[in-house]
């Protein structure tokens, strides 16, 4: 792009076109399965084409996975987990962990630019958050293969055997991380399942395996659709299945796998409370809430989409966040200012303006981001929701989208229980000066991970997960361990 691809309302002010080259990329054209330390074609040589969701152009073909493929991938991790793994001892382990996660690092500028076409995502968010948070899995569990003993799962923990793991396309690259290291880490062997739309980073993820010399078949990888996802959680061969995505679709999964010896985690949806109290620093306030639901597009799980306000700083929060939601620089996720990119689907994006309309419809009062959209590409403009009520379908259903919810309250007591009421429990925020009120509040909101004035803030030390239909166990962390152990 040579235009900016927004107008700025900072007139003058405006930033010139900052594109991050795509020459780094070095696709190929088509990809076929990894499968035993190898790229093979699909058994019925079937390919799908992963979108540029800013252009809609191709990037590349993958190979579809049909059931047959799948069992070929689980057959390739048992044998792999019988022959080496489970024979190769922690601090070897260690040393394949150690290997991926430098060579994350080295090739950190090329995912995150595969990272970014194939998902729309900015290339800031890429670049800073998602490929060293993805190297940070690997070196955090790293840590850990060699010391097991000492996690506090008993004297001598085991691995459950094989994993399936299937990611969302939200964090392609980062979910494969969190999924992989800690299974690797404890002496599993894996078969990921990638999203349909979003699959690329695995595949360069399964180059750096291969350059880190990791035994064939302790990773393959099964690109494909939702029949690919079910083939893997259906396979009698898994011994755990690993899943993030949406709440329907887990619930289905929960329940194939029930009366089976397979072990589950589930890692679902959410609509995050982000609770803003009147000694909050206004300033700071603005930016968490932006950072809550403006991140990545709005497409996270734990976003802080519902804001909560007290009533007597309301009007100046919305008034200030308004000013400040015009200012987001929407459009080429592959240029370094961008601060919200495209939507990554157009399904996803038709979702969106459903839920949207639900909200103008109940009688929500909508701002729009002032933003010039591209003509190509699928975008949804930055948008807030005044005036609403908990009973809307905004207020309860997950947009996964860049569009936040305001409700207010005048107590602590009510703040909280707004907050509660909600299927979900993932995530949720407080902001306040008073660190005995920002204690008390958390004491009492459901959600497995609560953030303090600050909010969509991810370390490998500290364990991410929900409770209700968010979801059970956890990813990260010491914890993040035991849904790989047989303990
Ligand atoms: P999804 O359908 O749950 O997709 C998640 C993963 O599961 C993808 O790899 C998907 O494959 C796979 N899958 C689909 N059907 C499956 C099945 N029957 N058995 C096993 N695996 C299956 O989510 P989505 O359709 O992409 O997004 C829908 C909504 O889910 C979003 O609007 C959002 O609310 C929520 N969501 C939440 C998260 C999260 O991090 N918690 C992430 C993504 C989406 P394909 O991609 O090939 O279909
Ligand atoms: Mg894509």
């Amino acid at each position: 792009m040579t235009e900016p691809s927004h107008t700025s309302p900072l007139g003058a002010l405006a930033y010139d076109a900052a594109p991050e080259s795509a020459s780094i990329a070095h696709l190929a054209p088509s990809y076929g399965l990894f499968l035993d330390g190898q790229f093979t074609p699909a058994g019925s040589h079937a390919q799908f084409a992963s979108l540029n969701p800013a252009t809609e152009e191709t990037l590349a073909t993958v190979a579809l996975a049909s059931a047959s493929d799948v069992d070929r991938a689980v057959v390739s991790a048992r044998r792999a987990y019988e022959r080496v793994w489970s024979k190769t001892t922690g601090a070897e382990r260690a040393k394949y962990l150690f290997r991926i996660a430098r060579l994350i690092q080295e090739r950190s500028r090329e995912l995150a630019v595969v990272e970014t076409l194939d998902n729309g995502k900015p290339i800031r968010e890429s670049r800073d958050v998602d490929v060293p948070l993805a190297a940070a899995h690997f070196f955090y569990y790293a840590g850990w293969a060699d010391k097991l003993e000492h996690s506090g799962f008993g004297p001598h923990p085991r691995p459950l055997g094989v994993a399936g793991q299937i990611i969302p396309w939200n964090f392609p690259l980062l979910m494969a991380a969190w999924k992989l290291a800690p299974a690797l880490a404890a002496g599993n062997t894996c078969v990921l399942k990638p999203a349909e739309t979003t699959p690329l980073s695995a595949l360069v993820l399964a180059e750096i395996f291969q350059q880190a010399g990791l035994p064939d078949g302790v990773v393959n990888i099964v690109t494909g659709d939702g029949t690919t996802g079910a083939a893997l959680v259906d396979h009698p061969g898994v011994d755990k299945i690993a899943f993030t995505g949406s709440t329907a679709v887990g619930r289905m999964i929960q329940e194939r796998v029930a009366g089976s010896a397979k072990r589950l985690t589930l890692e679902l949806g959410g609509k995050g409370a982000n609770i803003v109290f009147e000694d909050a620093p206004i300033d700071e306030v603005i930016e968490g809430i932006v950072d809550g639901i403006f991140f990545n597009q709005g497409h996270v799980c734990c976003a802080g989409s519902r804001l909560l306000v007290q009533e007597s700083v309301a009007d100046e929060v919305l008034r200030r966040l308004l000013r400040r939601v015009d200012q987001l620089r929407v459009g080429d996720p592959m240029d370094k200012n961008t601060d919200v990119g495209a939507i990554n689907s157009a399904a996803q994006l038709e979702r969106i303006r459903e839920l949207a309309a639900w909200g103008e419809r109940e009688g929500a009062t909508r701002y729009t981001s002032a933003c010039a959209l591209p003509d190509k590409g699928y975008w949804f403009a930055p948008t807030v929701f005044a005036d609403v009520a908990q009973s809307h379908r905004i207020a309860r259903d997950e947009i996964f989208g860049p569009v936040l919810s305001v409700l207010t309250f005048r107590t602590p007591d009510e703040a909280v229980a707004k907050a509660n009421n909600s299927k979900y429990g993932l995530a949720c925020g407080v902001w306040s000066e008073k660190g005995s009120r920002t204690l008390w509040v958390a004491q009492r909101l459901r959600a497995g991970v609560i953030w303090a004035n600050t909010y969509n803030k991810f370390d490998p030390t500290s364990p991410f997960g929900g409770v209700r239909e968010s979801g059970f166990g956890r990813e990260g962390g010491r914890q993040g361990l035991e849904a790989y152990l047989d303990v």
